[in-house]
């Protein structure tokens, strides 16, 4: 066995560094390169673009000027003179208050403002005041920085501008840059399909972790800080600001709730039937183009139509709508200039205000509804739609394409841009060249709105005090638990790992999010289990229950049971020697026939088993009562 072990690991470790070699060889021909042409002059041809929200633009001489507008777009502020600049606002206005929510790894202070008619007010303050509560955060992914830039305008015209009034309904918490420490990591080489700002901050923190892939497992300092402003503050809607990576189309502003899928099936049809219109108008009004969140189906254009899935609560907006918080994702459109980006995001975040100020407490009820839903049939997935190969558009012609039926999927009208398919000298390949004429066109839109997979809704989870790393988590998520003080007996059912793969769906062989996730089949055994004391009860009568069902059944995607959370339990750590098992084996073959018979079967029908000794003594272990029971069983207990 041990030497089997060893060869595999040389074979492993020999793949990665043959990788890392490949890896590195690409790296250093593409800075060679970079060094005489920028992405910039590559991108596809833009649009010339003027709006009426170029008026929001201060004027040169305005003392409260932002770095952005100085430049005319042109750049971005870096860390310390963004905060800076909000500290000098912040101390000027009686409206705006600046705090710290937390520490990034590397020490930096993600701040915070809280923009209110009272200054230095407490969370419980902006509670007690009754007004709804908008809270929005730039920077997620740094080199997607618009929303900062927004909201520096936005702020300065709501401090010193003729802005006030917004704050008289509503209450503002506003987060300038989330991943701080990736905010600095600025190059003008970070994001090839964007159209400015010059620099731009790289992706993921400063621990190469993507802070919108952390939402349910809460690894990074970052999202831990949102979670708390979350938790204490209890904002009526989340907005989270991105920029696309996409397609080219000509909507610039582009942003949505979870849609049909999700759990929070009354805040779902506000953000549709209450907040799209009313953002999509006053955006239009500005000269924007808003639109709906896209991805091209076949991954490089909309001739096979739009697909909007469910990422799970790994994501923020996923994330909102599994703790019913109203959550926007914003995704700005990569191609269209710096300026017309942060010029719609500011439309959009005075919209969102405008509107909370007379729809806010409706929305609230509205939440309060949601949060009251116990769905005793819990969906855990979703149907990803198949393409169902039907219909294909050409979006020069408007035509559908030979040889395409005529059952379309759902349909939505798009505003595309102009493309052509090339096949490359380079890859010989196909890939496509967007023309930059604007094109009006249908296309099919599909929707991942149908759940395949459902777990029923226990009483509530037993989790034993000795995984205390995810007892903490789920505390972080703001998640009620009762905590025993001395030991307890409990009947719970509980799942046996029946099969499992390391991995997620689509790698099984390296780690995702510094996390080797795993994927397997579970069957259920009833157990009288004794919880030693520090173990948690957790009731899935509360708001927070559905994402506690989420985080806990070892099936979902996002539960700590697939992150890794739970790895120990895949192996057996007591041992038994031949010297004994080889005689016990002889004897149980000798007291049973029927094992016998199962024994000879396996035999026959596993040759590999029928010449490996440790397997058949391993088999023969597995059925004494000196097996290891806890092999393979998920600790969390459920109370039906
Ligand atoms: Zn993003």
């Amino acid at each position: 066995m041990f030497y089997k072990r060893m060869k595999q690991n040389k074979k492993s470790i020999y793949n990665m560094v043959n990788k890392r070699i490949k890896c590195f060889a690409i790296y250093t021909l593409g800075s060679l390169w970079a060094l005489t042409v920028t992405a910039q002059s590559i991108l596809p041809p833009a649009i010339e673009w003027h709006g009426k929200s170029e008026s929001l633009i201060a004027k040169a001489n305005d003392p409260w000027i932002t770095p952005a507008e100085r430049s005319d777009f042109i750049t971005t502020p870096g860390y310390k003179e963004t905060m800076n600049w909000f500290k000098k606002l912040a101390d000027a206005s009686p409206l705006l208050t600046m705090i710290t929510i937390g520490k990034s790894v590397e020490g930096r202070d993600i701040f915070m403002i809280i923009a209110s008619t009272e200054k230095n007010i407490t969370a419980a303050s902006l509670k007690k005041s009754g007004k709804p509560l908008f809270l929005a955060q730039a920077g997620i992914h740094s080199g997607e920085i618009d929303g900062k830039d927004a909201g520096m305008m936005l702020l300065r015209d709501i401090a010193f501008g003729n802005k006030r009034s917004l704050l008289d309904k509503v209450n503002f918490l506003f987060i300038p840059i989330l991943s701080v420490d990736a905010h600095e990591r600025s190059s003008a080489y970070n994001r090839p399909n964007q159209r400015g700002p010059q620099n731009q901050g790289w992706r993921t923190n400063a621990q190469n972790l993507n802070l919108n892939r952390d939402y349910a497992k809460l690894d990074t300092k970052e999202i831990r800080s949102v979670i708390k402003v979350i938790n204490d503050y209890d904002p009526v809607l989340y907005m989270d600001i991105h920029v696309t990576d996409g397609a080219d189309y000509q909507y610039d502003i582009t942003f949505g709730g979870l849609g049909q899928q999700g759990y929070s099936h009354d805040i779902r049809d506000w953000l549709e039937n209450t907040y799209k219109p009313f953002a999509d108008k006053d955006l239009t009004s500005n000269g924007h183009i808003p639109g709906p969140l896209l991805n091209a189906f076949n991954g490089n254009d909309f001739s096979q139509g739009n697909i909007v899935t469910t990422g799970g609560p790994r994501f923020s907006d996923s994330y909102g709508d599994l703790r019913h918080l109203a959550a926007i994702l914003v995704e700005n459109h990569s191609l269209k200039p710096y300026k017309q980006r942060v010029l719609g995001t500011y439309v959009l975040l005075e919209s969102t205000l405008k509107l909370l100020a007379t729809a806010g407490k409706s929305l609230k009820q509205i939440t309060e509804k949601d949060k009251a839903v116990r769905a005793v049939k819990f969906p855990i997935a979703w149907k990803v739609p198949q393409m169902k190969n039907t219909v294909s558009f050409d979006v020069l012609s408007n035509q559908q394409l030979p040889g395409a039926g005529s059952a379309v999927p759902d349909s939505i009208h798009f505003l595309a841009i102009a493309s052509i398919m090339h096949k490359s000298t380079v890859t010989n390949s196909d890939y496509v060249e967007w023309l930059g004429k604007p094109a009006t066109t249908m296309i099919a839109d599909y929707r991942s709105t149908d759940p395949f997979d459902f777990i029923t809704r226990p009483k509530g989870y037993w989790v034993p005090a000795s995984w205390d790393e995810v007892i903490t988590r789920l505390k972080l998520h703001g998640i009620k638990m009762h905590v025993i003080k001395e030991p307890r007996e409990v009947t719970v059912e509980m799942y046996r790992i029946i099969d499992h793969t390391f991995g997620d769906d689509n790698n099984k062989t390296e780690p995702f999010e510094g996390h080797m996730q795993v994927t397997g089949t579970t069957k259920t055994e009833m157990h009288k289990q004794l919880f030693p004391a520090g173990s948690v009860y957790i009731s899935t009568d509360q708001p927070l229950g559905d994402l506690a069902m989420v985080l806990l059944e070892p099936i979902s995607k996002d539960s700590y049971f697939s992150w890794g959370f739970f790895h120990s339990i895949f192996q057996r750590t007591e041992y038994i020697e031949a010297y004994i098992m080889e005689p016990m084996a002889k004897k149980m073959l000798e007291e049973s026939p029927a094992l016998k018979k199962e024994f000879e079967e396996k035999k026959a029908a596993d040759k590999t088993f029928a010449n490996d000794q440790y397997a058949i003594l391993t088999w023969f272990y597995s059925k004494t009562k000196f097996y290891d029971e806890r092999y393979l069983l998920y600790p969390v207990g459920r109370e039906l």
